[in-house]
């Protein structure tokens, strides 16, 4: 059995990050939002492009000021609004009224906002002398030409289509998204989408629905390839169909102890390596990680909440991975929290249980389900309806008394 950081590595090791040639597409900026830019960016300009005033205030030579001990200047007839291309040279002992973001006038390099001043008919009185430079946002000083503006890799968010767009560039090369197929197996599943109405002993295949929102949600593209009775045949015919269109397979249920043979033997079949099997994690211990050449297959339990929990600690990450975005995507984040009740934990494996995260008054807090001692069963997707966290705790770590710190994976 492998423990959780094992398992993690070998998956990460497994995942080819996408080429940026091959793998990547041209799309509009604003159809680039949450996808993984595949180039640098470099600046076409100078930013800010000109010297220009970080307030409303006055533009002036600072060294005038030398020669004006009483620190009053004359005021110029022209004002300088944001927009404006400035021609005006301004005059030694004179200074010009500038708004916020109007070019600097030449031979100006300091503004002074107008809380600052007092303005006597067309004289300006400084209250106090400012720094050489103050309010100025110089030509170049946030980037200059020629350099990197985004790197490749990064998520773009907000502020990188904001500094995209303000560079003049309407397209950007972004990686495509991964496509994941899910395979659901188990005779008792029905397909939501079915007619008729569910027998005794027949559930619907939830994990499909679930998994598929959990690879929405991590930037690719779901493919469901349906459910699967546990018939080997049908099976190898169904992983097959899935390696041929798919970067990455998901398939839930059938890994327990009785079924690992029959899915070695059709991995192998199929020309798989099998690198694991299981994991010392609470749920999800059935977890069977495989490679088909730069095709990864991850087996993993059909508990619902299970599926769900390796989505969250393992395949998200691998995801992230594929799609060419920066380590720091491929694995999760981690928090200490305070916890609202006792967490006991067989401590035995690693142990991963929902919950959720709450700030009073800017402490995390977090609240495990409410019946702890029934609440966590893996099967209970009930009891996961409103989880945005989950509380780990580590090999031999068997009890956190409630209010204590608890380690807590954002999800
Ligand atoms: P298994 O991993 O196949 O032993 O399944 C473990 C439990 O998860 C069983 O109670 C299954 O009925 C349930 N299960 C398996 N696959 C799914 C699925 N796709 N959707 C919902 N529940 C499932
Ligand atoms: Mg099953």
């Amino acid at each position: 059995m492998l423990s959780v950081t094992e398992a993690e590595k070998i998956i990460l090791d497994l995942v080819k990050p996408f080429d940026s040639e091959v793998d990547s597409e041209i799309l509009p900026l604003s159809q680039a939002l949450n996808r993984i830019l595949a180039e640098d960016i470099i600046s076409a300009f100078d930013f800010p492009h000109w010297d220009n005033s970080a307030m409303d205030g006055y533009a002036f030579r600072h060294a005038d000021l030398a020669d004006l001990p009483e620190l009053k200047l004359a005021i110029a007839s022209q004002e300088i609004v944001a927009g404006a291309n400035v021609k005006q040279v301004l005059s030694k002992g004179e200074c010009m009224r500038i708004f916020t973001g109007g070019m600097l006038p030449d031979g100006a390099d300091t503004v002074i906002m107008q809380e600052d001043t007092e303005r006597v008919d067309d004289f300006l009185q400084i209250k106090a002398k400012p720094q050489r430079g103050e309010y100025v946002r110089r030509k170049g000083e946030f980037i200059l030409a020629g350099a990197r503006l985004v790197s490749a890799g990064i998520k773009i968010g907000a502020p990188e289509i904001g500094a995209i767009a303000s560079a003049s560039c309407q397209q950007v090369k972004v990686y495509r998204q991964p496509k994941i197929a899910i395979i659901s197996t188990g005779n008792e599943l029905v397909s939501l989408e079915s007619s008729q109405p569910l027998q005794a002993g027949q559930i619907i295949d939830s994990n499909l629905y679930a998994l598929s929102a959990l690879i929405s949600q991590a930037g690719a593209i779901a493919i469901s390839l349906g459910a699967v009775g546990d018939d080997p045949q049908k099976l190898e015919m169904v992983i097959q169909q899935a390696i041929a269109q798919a970067d990455l397979v998901i398939s839930t249920g059938g890994v327990s102890v009785g079924d690992y043979d029959y899915i070695d033997r059709i991995l192998a079949k199929l020309g798989a390596e099998v690198h694991g099997r299981s994991v010392a994690i609470k749920p999800g211990k059935p977890l069977t990680i495989a490679n088909f050449d730069k095709v990864l297959y991850l087996g993993v339990a059909g508990n619902p909440v299970s599926a769900m929990v390796s989505f969250w600690r393992f395949i998200r990450g691998a995801i992230a991975k594929l799609n060419g975005a920066n380590s720091i995507h491929w694995y999760p984040q981690f928090i200490q929290a305070s916890t609202t009740e006792d967490i006991h934990s067989q401590g035995r494996r690693e142990t991963y249980l929902w919950g959720v995260l709450t700030y009073a008054k800017g402490n995390p807090i977090f609240q495990p389900v409410p019946d702890p001692q029934s609440g966590y069963s893996s099967g209970n997707l009930i009891s996961a309806i409103k989880t945005n966290a989950i509380a780990v705790m580590r090999v031999h770590q068997t009890y956190v008394p409630e209010g204590d710190q608890v380690l807590v994976m954002l999800i």
